[in-house]
């Protein structure tokens, strides 16, 4: 039978006193004083808004530091929480979107010892002919700019060794930071291109990868762009939207540019790309080219999941244009 008391007259679960005209907490059929609500893992008060937030990477609630207070780390874009402990203790990130391997969700490795979330892998570009439609609708896009590349640049997936390696063999090759993974090439170079994808067996990546040497012929000032294989289509494009704006500006003649503002020039131009991606994404209109990836997700929650990792390259993107505005320079 429900105890009736006037208003204002209630006891504290905690600490059974009155709780007066002070503010209270209404939970697990009982008031509280705010500072009564305590969390039974660190005895901390649970405040209206806060709770002691888990750990999304070990599922234990994140814990006290030496001063008493819940120290966590979180993800600038996907607010994923977790305890600080996690960034020494060797648990992996994707490679891709940067999120933390949970321990309740495997993340697949691939051959070079990057790893990628499940999310990622579903539309991940694996190999060379994967990458073709993609190649073709940017094309397109710099069709639509007025920009249209004439020549025809081989456009190759490459695994990391690869890649650094194509690096090293260019006079003037540049350096993107914290990782390269993409090269617009003007050496004649012998390249090991992706012919196959990768099966994926359990866990891994690593069977069955078919790779062959690419002969690079000088035709022009751009002999390939190359791209690393395995990371999902709206990144890998925005990385193939960069490198094209280097081959395009390299075959227009544009020579003097210091290499500060040829970067933020490809960059404006991934993020441009990744734009009308997510437009035509959102007014759901048929997607142009969609990698020969078969998606294991339902289309709705495919769009919903590309959406939210194109709005993180983005914000990526951002990042650097936004560094450049405060330092005047380029990320090293
Ligand atoms: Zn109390
Ligand atoms: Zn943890
Ligand atoms: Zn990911
Ligand atoms: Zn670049």
């Amino acid at each position: 039978m429900p105890v009736h008391f006037p208003m204002g007259y209630r006891i504290c679960a905690g600490c059974n006193t009155e709780i007066g005209y002070g503010r209270f907490l209404n939970c697990l059929s009982a008031f509280w004083h705010p500072e009564c609500f305590c969390c039974h893992a660190c005895n901390l008060p649970i405040s209206d808004y806060e709770y002691h937030p888990k750990c999304e990477v070990c599922n234990h609630f994140i814990p006290t530091n030496t001063a008493g207070l819940i120290e966590y780390r979180a993800h600038p874009f996907w607010i994923q929480k977790y305890c600080p402990s996690h960034e020494h203790d060797g648990t992996p990130r994707c490679c891709s979107c940067e999120r933390m391997e949970s321990q309740n969700t495997g993340y697949v490795a691939l051959n070079d010892g990057r790893k990628l979330c499940l999310e990622c892998l579903d539309s991940a570009v694996m190999d060379t002919r994967n990458c073709q439609p993609l190649y073709r609708d940017i094309q397109e896009f710099y069709e639509g700019l007025n920009m249209k590349v004439e020549q025809q640049v081989p456009l190759l997936l490459v695994e990391r060794h690869a890649l650094n390696d194509a690096r090293e063999g260019e006079k003037n090759g540049h350096y993107h930071m914290p990782e390269t993974r993409g090269l617009c090439l003007s050496e004649e170079q012998t390249i090991s291109t992706i012919l196959r994808r990768p099966r994926s067996g359990r866990g891994n990546c690593t069977m069955n990868m078919i790779t062959e040497p690419y002969k690079l012929t000088r035709r022009c000032d751009v002999t390939a762009i190359l791209i690393l294989y395995g990371l999902p289509r709206l990144l890998t494009g925005s990385i193939l939207a960069h490198e094209m704006m280097h081959a395009w500006m390299r075959l227009q003649g544009f020579r003097t540019l210091s290499q500060d503002v040829e970067e933020g020039i490809c960059q404006v131009l991934a993020h441009m790309w990744l734009l009308t991606q997510l437009e035509s994404a959102s007014s759901n209109a048929p997607q142009t080219s969609l990698s020969a990836t078969s998606s294991r997700l339902k289309k709705g929650k495919r769009s919903q999941l590309d959406r939210k990792l194109g709005e993180f390259f983005k914000h990526q993107i951002r990042r650097t244009l936004e560094h450049i505005r405060v330092t005047g320079r380029f990320p090293k």
